[in-house]
């Protein structure tokens, strides 16, 4: 049995044997590491650490900053095998996938944000008889709270850029998923970060979570789940007046017309609904095609999907892993159940399955729905899994609408090669992101987020530096 600890203070604390919590691998079903229960006190410890840490980390050189994170990266690198192998016994996901994304990923985060503080500027506005200028400065203590689906990615996606701009940080991963993030305590300590400044606290949502959102020294929450949790943490920082950067839930339409590159777009169609058994907030869920093509994608579309290979994420071949726990398996093959209830007809999958030596694993397969109304649950609540409905359009007007039907609004993908029409359907498409011609293209630079239900803030290059300091201006008369 693993012991996976908390990082407090540049140090691991043991495990208090009455305080823990058991963790699964979702490829076969057992517990394979406890992890601290944390509550109120450890919460307590952390920030205190963190705010003994932060004038000193506060006042070192953008040089210095650079170079310990631009160290962990490197030793994200080189650990990539031990760490692509943690991620997809924890997460249930391939191992090429961890090996090829999620891991080289978090060492890309941490080089990103070494290299964008370097290049982060502030504002000067003159005037007739007098000059302004901003400073930024790091807010302080600083909160993160990071999901299962991309457990390494997006804990250090938001680490990175707080450390960066001078912050220090208690962040907790999902206790769904905590084995990546223990490890990478582990790399900071051998990279020399200095005690308090990243503390790595594990725990329960409700418990560990809700401590660090309420905490009164904390002045910031980043926080990225769903879109319910994303609201309480909201209720309670906004009457606190803390910042918050909320990334949540999505209901993200894929458009298709018929003027497409039609290989390209059902190979990547192919990614954007199932990849990382369709836990990724920017999976395509509802597919809108257009008439005419809608008969030939189907059939297409089936027969390919009918040939991933579902099953243990460690042995080759596989293309679709487990799904993270036995309780969002069982919320997905309630939402296909919903689905089929609702009229809709199962088209391929719809089912559990048990690959063999496997069999209390959580498979599920891919699966496709059709005949559905836009305005049915399924085609309006978050799923999450590797599960997507299709449904023909007949023009652009209606595609658009059908698109923005959806109290969410994350991402859209777009398939068309008609150049004015790309910028006539972005502009309109109510999504914080809109790719076109292409899924899940990332250019860490660009601002990341939702709208609507999706999200609050933007991450990503200098709006995530934004958030995580607080401007001054300065106005000088001469
Ligand atoms: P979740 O909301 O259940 O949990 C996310 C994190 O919040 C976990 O660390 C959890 O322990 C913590 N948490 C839970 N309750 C809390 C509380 N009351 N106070 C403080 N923290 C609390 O989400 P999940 O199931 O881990 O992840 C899946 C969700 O994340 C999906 O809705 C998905 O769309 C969303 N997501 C969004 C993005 C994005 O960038 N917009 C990216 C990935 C995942």
């Amino acid at each position: 049995m693993e012991e996976i600890l908390n990082y407090i203070d540049g140090v691991l604390i043991p495990l208090d044997s009455e305080k823990t919590l058991d963790v699964y691998n979702p490829s076969n079903g057992h517990v394979y590491a406890r992890i601290p229960h944390s509550d109120t006190s450890d919460i307590e410890k952390a920030v205190q650490a963190a705010k003994r840490a932060f004038p000193k980390w506060s006042a070192t050189s953008i040089n210095e900053r650079h170079d310990i994170l631009s160290k962990i990266a490197d030793l994200i690198d080189k650990n990539l095998d031990l760490l692509a192998e943690a991620e997809s016994r924890d997460n249930g996901k391939p191992l090429w996938l961890s090996k090829k994304v999620d891991i080289p990923r978090g060492s890309d985060n941490m080089r990103f944000f070494a290299n964008a503080i370097t290049q982060f500027s502030s504002e000067s506005h003159e005037m007739q008889g007098a000059i302004n200028y901003t400073i930024r400065e790091p807010l302080g203590v600083i909160g993160t709270i990071s999901p299962w689906n991309l457990p390494l990615y997006l804990f250090t996606w938001k680490i990175a850029p707080a450390l960066a701009a001078g912050n220090t940080v208690v962040a907790k991963p999902s206790e769904v998923t905590p084995l990546t993030a223990f490890l990478f305590s582990k790399l900071c300590i051998e990279a020399g970060l200095p005690p308090g400044v990243l503390n790595v606290v594990h725990g329960l949502g409700h418990t560990a979570g809700a401590a660090i959102v309420k905490h009164r020294d904390v002045k910031a929450i980043s926080f990225t789940g769903s879109t319910r949790v994303g609201k309480e943490i909201a209720s309670i920082a906004a009457p606190e007046f803390k910042k918050l950067s909320l990334e949540m839930g999505g209901k993200n339409p894929n458009v298709i017309f018929a003027d497409c590159d039609y290989d390209q777009m059902l190979k990547t169609t192919l990614n954007s609904s199932f990849s990382n058994q369709g836990q990724i907030c920017l999976c395509g869920s509802r597919i809108l095609i257009e008439r005419s093509m809608y008969d030939r994608f189907k059939a297409d579309f089936i027969a390919r999907t009918k040939e991933m290979k579902v099953g243990d994420p460690f042995a080759n071949g596989t293309r679709i892993g487990a799904m993270v726990s036995k309780v969002h398996m069982e919320k997905v093959l309630f939402c296909i159940q919903l689905a089929k209830e609702e009229g809709g007809k199962i088209l391929t999958g719809g089912n559990r399955i048990f690959p063999e030596g496997k069999e209390e694993g959580y498979y599920i397969e891919p699966t496709i729905i059709e005949g559905l109304p836009a305005d049915c649950r399924t085609n309006q609540e978050e799923i999450f899994g590797p599960v997507v409905t299709i449904m023909p359009f007949d023009t652009e007007e209606e595609a658009i609408a059908l698109a923005n039907d959806s109290d969410y609004g994350l991402s859209c993908t777009l398939w068309t090669s008609d150049v004015s029409r790309t910028h006539r359907v972005s502009k309109k498409i109510h999504s914080g992101i809109v790719w076109v011609n292409t899924w899940l293209h990332r250019d860490l630079r660009t601002p990341f987020g939702g709208m609507k239900n999706s999200g609050i803030g933007r991450e990503g290059g200098f709006e995530a530096l934004r958030f995580f300091t607080e401007p001054k201006n300065v106005c000088i008369k001469y």
